[in-house]
């Protein structure tokens, strides 16, 4: 059933076909639950992309259906990638964009992980 308001998964985006081996990507973690890659347009000097192996378009879509093991699992896999990377100190970002007025470009679920500089402000000042 589709979470209220949400599209259908989409087969054909760009990390459904990275899940399946159609196309590459500098892949640094992959477990049960979660794979991730480095971003191919970096924002940061480290910027990783972590992804669940479940099909779901957001983080609403995963928060409504994913069991608790898939959730459990796909946070644990976020930060022990953020601390294979060595980002613990001084610190990192994640963000995860959802809908439209967020800019989601790829409507499969993912944890944008960015790291190796100070990050500055969490938004762009307000444009009203
Ligand atoms: P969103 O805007 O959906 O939160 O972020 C999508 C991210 O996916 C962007 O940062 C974009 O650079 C990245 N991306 C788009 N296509 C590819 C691809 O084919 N490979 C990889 N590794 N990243 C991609």
């Amino acid at each position: 059933m589709p979470v209220s308001g949400l599209p259908p998964y989409d087969d054909g985006n760009i990390f459904a076909r990275i899940l399946r081996g159609e196309l590459p990507a500098k892949t640094i973690h992959e477990d049960e639950w979660a794979v991730a890659f480095h971003d191919i347009a970096p924002q940061a000097p480290v910027h990783v992309l972590v992804i669940p192996r479940g099909r779901y378009v957001s983080l609403a879509d995963f928060a409504g259906k994913a069991s608790e093991a898939e959730i459990a699992g796909f946070w644990r896999a976020v930060a022990k990638v953020a601390r294979d990377l060595g980002l613990e100190q001084p610190g990192y970002r994640t963000l995860s964009n959802m809908g439209e007025n967020a800019g989601q470009e790829v409507p499969h679920f993912h944890v944008h992980l960015f790291g190796g500089r100070p990050l500055g402000r969490m938004l762009s000042p307000a444009e009203g």
